[in-house]
């Protein structure tokens, strides 16, 4: 009996000795000290059959087993330093420095371009005298299109560069707006209600949806237009207004030149060319050689439109102009495509100003 005993304490021993030196953590080491010498534990156990025992093999086998437990305890307390110390030179090295790694770069996120450009002609338009106007971007089809003289029929009302917007039977009917002149309708409306008060000096920035989308049109693009209606607003006023906003928005040396064009909303109309910017008017393919770029379209409120809006255009007269966002950008940042803009691809995007 104290034989098998011994034995048994002598072969924990060995059995715990081989474990503590396979322990590659200190939570490893630890479930090993629990194992043998815990409470429950595997030399405790034996230790707690000694009760059974007379006084001397008690002594004997006593001896024994505080042998085997104070090496056990050595082994657990050495492994544990080296175990300790190789966890806490892996967490430095973790942490530490290299200071021939590459950086991390940062991002600083930006305003996208097209709002840029926007905030720029929104402030230039500012100091030529036009405030922000806005409406809603679902529009009564009749301010879109029938009060800016757009005459049943026209190719602009077609299904197929307008988004109608269901509506109840009944309803007014609603669109997309194609475009940010009813913005006008809505100052002439409003200040013919507020005792037809003059001058109105307005612009209207804001986005627009056609059904186009190819790589010069996009399904929804952005506009700024002008509005300034008076007893006496001549398409010089106009010229004189498009003129600084240009030179600011461009450069102090480009010029600009009024065409013939026509607008149901404008009469006389002209579309509105600046000098290319890009090779002083030697000629280039952005220009197609002409020296000249198409960036605005322009003319004197037609009376239809004032009649529309509850004006007596015998009365007064107005101009109006109105351009392309993502034209005025491309132009301004060298912007070959215009799908770049809405693709947001963050190279791009990063290039940005
Ligand atoms: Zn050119």
């Amino acid at each position: 009996m104290v034989e098998n005993t011994i034995e048994k304490l002598r072969s924990l021993r060995a059995e715990a000795l081989q474990k503590i030196s396979a322990a590659k953590t200190s939570d490893q080491l630890e479930s090993v000290r629990v194992e043998y010498l815990g409470k429950k534990g595997k030399v405790s156990e034996v230790l707690a059959a000694l009760k059974d025992l007379d006084a001397d093999s008690r002594k004997k086998v006593g001896q024994i087993s505080n042998e085997v437990k104070s090496v056990l305890e050595d082994g657990i307390s050495s492994t544990r330093d080296q175990l300790q110390q190789s966890e806490m030179d892996a967490e430095l090295k973790k942490d530490s420095l290299d200071s021939t790694a590459p950086g991390i770069t940062y991002f600083r996120g930006k305003i996208h371009p097209i709002r840029q450009v926007l905030r720029e002609a929104i402030s230039i338009l500012e100091l030529a005298g036009l405030s922000a106007a806005y409406g809603p971007e679902v529009e009564f089809e009749d301010y879109c299109f029938d009060k800016l003289n757009f005459k049943p029929g026209h190719a602009a009302r077609d299904m197929q560069a307008t988004f109608f917007v269901k509506t109840d039977e009944g309803a007014k009917p609603l669109v997309l707006r194609t475009h940010t002149s009813p913005v006008q309708v809505r100052s002439l409306l409003t200040a013919a209600k507020n005792n037809f008060t003059l001058p109105i000096r307005i612009q209207a920035p804001g986005r627009v949806y056609r059904m186009d989308d190819d790589s010069t049109h996009a399904p929804m693009f952005h506009q700024i237009e002008g509005l300034a209606v008076d007893t006496s607003s001549t398409m010089g006023d106009l010229r004189a207004v498009l003129d600084f906003f240009f030179r600011k928005f461009f450069d102090q040396s480009v010029k600009i030149r009024f065409r013939p064009s026509y607008f149901p909303f404008t009469e006389p109309s002209a579309e509105v060319d600046v000098s290319c910017v890009f090779c002083a008017q030697k000629g280039c393919r952005v220009c197609k050689q002409s020296g000249w770029i198409e960036v605005a379209g322009a003319g004197m409120v037609h009376p239809e439109v004032f009649e529309a809006c509850g004006w007596d255009p015998k009365k007064v007269q107005g101009w109006a102009f109105g351009m392309g966002v993502e034209r005025l950008a491309m132009l301004k940042l060298g912007v070959p495509d215009l799908r770049l803009f809405f693709e947001n691809r963050m190279s791009f995007l990063r290039g940005a100003r």
